[in-house]
């Protein structure tokens, strides 16, 4: 499974030769392997020309006998020529993509790492709470507190229940909630102690209401800050179902932070300071290698050119090139061109689904300076 220190193995590789990167969404349960495995072959088609066959023929053959289906996605990295090689299985969703560049294409991992490397759920009732602390998906420490039996005390003398109905709130429930909040403030100081060891990056908590909003209350104020939202879910609730819901709100949060990057592009670009959009400017900012992170629509590809001399790649016929009067070539692909330069400079690249404005405009970027 994919760890932290893959990450920076893979940010620093850089090869002479192109590399092929995959990524393959695997779940959970809605197709079949072979469904999959056509899948892969048609993302496959679309490097045809820029990738190696041997980085190809590598791919499948991991994907046709090596790999185990397991997780709910996969990122592979082939450069057959340098003999580099990584295969992670990965325990949350990836969209699928092929990527060839002479660098590892990352950031779809380096997102997944920041959405999901290190998240708390708590499961929290009346009387005890679980802590559930889970890395890329995956379960890693599991904790608990135990706190007082919430039993229901005896109501007077040899009463079968109406004690609550009279008027105001009998003396038995009113110890019933005081053992009930002491046992929530003390799960919120376990919690506490349980973050200062392990440090996850959210907290997600489930329960009933009001149980939930109360402990968010318990809870010091650096750690509300961290709660990303909340799921209804019993104490006994199994581990897969727990990891199910998370995952939901996890997601959520990753594309609103992908929405809000969008924003951010086409506000800067408004400016004129700090962001471009568009074709055309983005190859412009690409060329002066200015492109901090760059946001591409899925699916996005359009025909252009490219300067033999000085690699400049434009969507537009030109004569000669406005930057070292070399020759164009035409090439099937300028955003795919584009999204390697990016890669290669050294740039961020967020692929975006389903945003109205992306999906106008194609790509935009956030600028360095
Ligand atoms: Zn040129």
């Amino acid at each position: 499974m994919f760890k932290q220190e893959d990450l920076r193995e893979l940010a620093a590789y850089r090869a002479q030769a192109p590399i092929l990167s995959v990524y393959l969404n695997v779940g959970p349960a809605e197709r079949t392997t072979d469904e999959y495995k056509l899948a892969l072959r048609e993302m496959l088609k679309q490097a045809e020309g820029f990738a190696a066959p041997e980085d190809m023929a590598a791919v499948e053959r991991f994907f046709d006998h090596e790999y185990d289906w397991s997780g709910r996605g996969v990122a592979v990295f082939s450069c057959a020529k340098e003999g580099f090689w990584r295969a992670y299985s990965l325990a949350v969703p990836v969209a699928s993509g092929v990527t060839v560049a002479r660098k590892p294409y990352i950031w779809p991992l380096a997102t997944l790492v920041d959405a999901y490397g290190s998240y708390l759920v708590v499961l929290i009732d009346r009387q005890e709470a679980r802590l559930l602390l889970f890395g890329m998906g995956e379960l890693q420490v599991s904790d608990g507190y135990v706190g007082e039996e919430v039993r229901k005390f005896k109501r007077g003398r040899g009463s079968s229940g109406g004690a609550g109905r009279r008027g105001g709130a009998p003396i038995s429930s009113r110890r019933e909630e005081e053992v009930a909040q002491r046992n929530i403030r003390e799960a919120a100081r376990a919690t506490e102690r349980f973050c200062q060891q392990h440090k996850p990056q959210r907290l997600i908590i489930a329960g009933a209401e009001p149980t939930v909003a109360q402990f968010r209350e318990a809870l010091p104020k650096a750690l509300q800050r961290k709660v990303i939202g909340s799921f209804s879910a019993d104490m006994n609730a199994p581990e897969p179902e727990i990891r199910e819901r998370s995952l939901e709100i996890l997601q959520r949060v990753e594309e609103e932070r992908k929405a809000a990057l969008v924003e951010a592009v086409f506000t800067a670009a408004a400016k004129g300071r700090g962001g471009v959009i568009r074709l055309a400017d983005t190859l412009g900012a690409a060329h002066e290698g200015r492109i901090q992170t760059l946001v591409i629509a899925r699916d996005y590809h359009r025909p252009g050119y490219q300067c033999r001399n000085c690699a400049y790649i434009t969507d537009q016929f030109l004569e000669i090139c406005p930057f070292c009067g070399g020759e164009f070539v035409e090439i099937p692909d300028a955003a795919e061109a584009l999204v390697t330069k990016v890669i290669e400079d050294g740039g961020k690249v967020e692929v975006v689904d389903d945003h109205p404005k992306i999906a106008e405009f194609g790509v935009g970027a956030l600028l360095r300076y």
